[in-house]
């Protein structure tokens, strides 16, 4: 290609994905999906949905699905905002709120679309280093930014930072929007912090139905802020394309919200199915991040863990390692079914023979 053609396109770096391996009796531990079915609720709505209905754009007023988060949630209507999952409710938030000539700052091991959003939209950034225990460091977030997104739990690590210690950084920082990315928060012990929208006017609080609500493949989120900020983030949505949310998603996420019951149950299973599992590893020699997600984060000093995860790849179980400093000899690993767990620890048991 002619290089002044070259100059006028795009060169950004993207995100990269975890693989979607597809075929028989693969162990998919790479992209902290839920491991149990969506409510009965989804697939009796599913079934329902009328082709004829698909004529026309979506209701983007979404009236039902407000009242259902409206339910779980201490919320009013005008306090949230949704999305075509949480990755395009926070690329809006991105542009909505950082419009600083300060950097933004978020954690040096996170989430890692949080740089690319930042090179997207031209927004100075600096990480913080985590402690040394992969713990946040709060007191890095005590400096002058132009904004701070901080995931709670933290990905890849999987720890949960405590809600006092986030609230100090947002009553600290009250001429910054904060943004707390909870899309693993559901299998926390202490829970989220939307209540603390009421008390902060520079809080945005983030959730997904991917993890918890096991509705990855419709795509859905949303964000949670006073409605002053919710004002400016649909005017920035409206900018752009105005109807994120299609009409199937719109019947089935006001379906999958309803069931607590069954919800509480899955989230319940896999908190079981993580602790066995970081049990077992333990006796293995592997070393784990303390887990409050559906994944967890761990090493084993005595091998190199880019090595058991190819291998494992070659035994059709996949998770995922990220081949960067500090992290390097480290795996995550979502949480599936107790199954799954007994495959992974025998292939790792396989792996460990071999070596
Ligand atoms: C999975 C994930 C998201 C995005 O989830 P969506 O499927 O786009 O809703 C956002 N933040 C973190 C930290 C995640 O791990």
């Amino acid at each position: 290609m002619n290089t002044e053609l070259m100059k006028k396109l795009s060169n950004i770096e993207p995100y990269v994905p975890g693989e979607q391996p597809k075929g028989e009796g693969i162990i998919k531990l790479n992209t902290n999906e839920n491991p149990y079915p969506p409510c009965q609720g989804v697939l009796k709505a599913l079934k329902e949905i009328k082709a004829d209905s698909l004529k026309l754009y979506p209701d983007f007023v979404c009236k039902e699905l407000k009242g259902v988060i409206c339910e779980n949630y201490p919320v009013k209507e005008n306090e949230f905002f949704l999305g075509n999952g949480s990755d395009e409710v926070l690329a809006l938030c991105f542009k909505a709120f950082f419009n600083s000539e300060k950097p933004v700052l978020f954690p040096d091991i996170t989430y890692s679309f949080y740089s690319v959003w930042t090179e997207f939209f031209n927004i100075p950034y600096k990480t913080v280093p985590l402690n040394e225990d992969f713990t946040i460091n709060a007191e890095g977030f005590l400096t002058e930014n132009g904004g701070i997104v901080i995931p709670n739990p933290n990905a890849p690590t999987a720890i949960y930072e405590p809600k006092n210690s986030i609230e100090n950084i947002i009553r600290q920082n009250p001429e910054s929007v904060v943004i707390i990315d909870e899309a693993y928060v559901d299998f926390s012990e202490e829970g989220s912090i939307a209540e603390l929208i009421h008390k902060y006017e520079n809080l945005v609080v983030v959730q997904t139905y991917s993890k918890s609500r096991s509705l990855a493949g419709i795509r859905f989120g949303y964000a949670f802020a006073n409605p002053e900020l919710i004002s400016v983030l649909e005017g920035v949505k409206n900018s752009f394309n105005s109807y994120t949310i299609n009409t199937v998603t719109r019947i089935l996420v006001a379906e999958g919200g309803k069931d607590r019951a069954y919800f509480n149950e899955c989230v319940g299973k896999i908190k079981k199915t993580r602790t066995r599992l970081t049990a077992e590893l333990s006796k293995l020699g592997f070393k784990t991040c303390p887990s409050s997600a559906n994944f967890i984060f761990t090493t084993n000093p005595e091998i190199d863990c880019c090595k058991l995860f190819e291998y494992l790849k070659t035994r059709k179980v996949f998770v995922r390692h990220f081949d960067k400093p500090k992290i390097s000899n480290y795996l995550r690993i979502t949480i599936g079914t107790d199954y799954e767990a007994d495959v992974l620890i025998k292939e790792i048991k396989g792996f460990l023979k071999e070596k």
